[in-house]
């Protein structure tokens, strides 16, 4: 039987921060309610036609939070038949109005994994991200966390957000490792078109692309320097924390998303559920959306990380080493610091990640 990694979408925030372009919507108790219920009977659905084990479970969003730590409890345990007994368990969380049983009933249900909202430990920074919480209440959060047994910590941060300077930013990263929090996401701002960001870009004040290069690279730094090292181009982990789930989308293994907006690829198809709560309540099909899998595709995800693409696990999946057309050229990127060659494989050094998307478009 083979393992893969099951992500439930939970489509609900309080409001809406200005930068962003995900799926949620606002609910009421009752949605929230019809919501979990409808998820619970699809999670038996979708995964009584596999045959299959998910050794990661996430709960993604949105804000999963926003459901309770019942509701969650209750989708957690409509999911367990389905897990392996050491599965990764996440829960994305945002920090505002968490009470500490709130973790201890997660941890209860199984939850070993707790992904949180930081953004910026500077409360200026956080209220122009549209976050209702300050700084104090996120360290209150991952401390009942931590007392109820939930270490596996992860948090958010983001560069190149308005008026974010050097100093700032290493209040951020210095509050993240006092935390001894051992996992951290760290993601440059993106103007996302139909943000309130995108149309108002120009009176935020946002740091140019050579101080947002220069705050990934402090980012980079201070986290290795702290035991927190970086396996992808915007994730941290102290050796054994590195987020199980998420590598499998780098690695091209396979997962099951289910909820409005989750993506799905199994056995080779790719299909995701549409942007559409009604339409899911309705019952409705996930849109195919293609094969996946191809040598490009596995080399683009697997160049994504810090491992790169490596010779033996090409051959073992494609029959094939990484082409020489492409070890040619990644050569020259080499010569120029931005990738590393060697009998292992090929991979991205940290300047290359800054130029990933240009890099991967000429050597694939
Ligand atoms: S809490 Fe997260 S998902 Fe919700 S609006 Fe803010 S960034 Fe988007």
């Amino acid at each position: 039987m083979k393992n893969i990694g099951l992500y439930l979408h939970i489509p609900f925030c309080r409001s809406k921060c200005p930068y962003c372009d995900f799926y949620s919507v606002k609910a009421d108790a009752s949605v929230r309610e019809q919501y979990a219920t409808a998820l619970k009977k699809r999670i038996k659905a979708e995964m009584d036609d596999l045959d299959c084990k998910a050794d990661t479970l996430y709960i993604g969003g949105g804000t999963p939070s926003v459901l309770g730590a019942e509701k969650l409890s209750e989708i957690v345990n409509s999911a367990t038949p389905y897990l392996a007994s050491d599965a990764e368990i996440t829960v994305e969380c945002n920090p505002y109005a968490l009470s500490a049983d709130f973790f201890k009933t997660l941890a209860f249900s199984g939850v070993n994994r707790i992904s949180m909202g930081l953004q910026s430990a500077n409360d200026a920074e956080r209220r122009s991200l549209g976050r209702l919480s300050d700084s104090e209440t996120v360290k209150n959060a991952v401390l009942d966390a931590q007392n109820a047994g939930i270490t596996n910590i992860s948090l958010d941060v983001m560069l190149g957000i308005p008026r974010q300077t050097e100093k700032t930013l290493a209040n951020t990263l210095d509050f993240c490792v006092s935390l001894g929090v051992p996992h951290i996401s760290a993601y440059i701002l993106k103007l996302e078109e139909g943000t309130v960001f995108y149309r108002k870009q120009n009176s935020l004040a946002l740091p140019d692309d050579d101080a947002a290069a220069d705050l990934y690279l402090q980012t980079c730094e201070t986290l290795e320097r702290n035991g927190i090292t970086q396996y992808e181009i915007s994730n941290f982990g102290k050796h054994g924390f590195e987020s199980r789930h998420n590598i499998k989308y780098w690695n091209c293994d396979e997962y099951l998303g289910i909820g409005p907006a989750a993506h799905s690829f199994i056995n080779g198809k790719r299909f995701y559920f549409e942007r559409d709560l009604n339409a899911f309540y309705g019952g409705a099909k996930p849109v195919p959306d293609g094969s996946g899998g191809d040598f490009t595709e596995y080399a683009m995800l697997r160049l994504r990380l810090a491992e790169g693409l490596l010779h033996s696990e090409t051959e073992k999946r494609f029959g094939h080493k990484i082409p020489d057309e492409m070890i040619k050229k990644s050569a020259f990127f080499a010569d120029k610091g931005f990738m590393e060659l060697d009998g292992n494989g090929i991979r991205l050094t940290r300047k290359g990640f800054l130029l990933s998307n240009s890099i991967l478009a000429e050597i694939l």
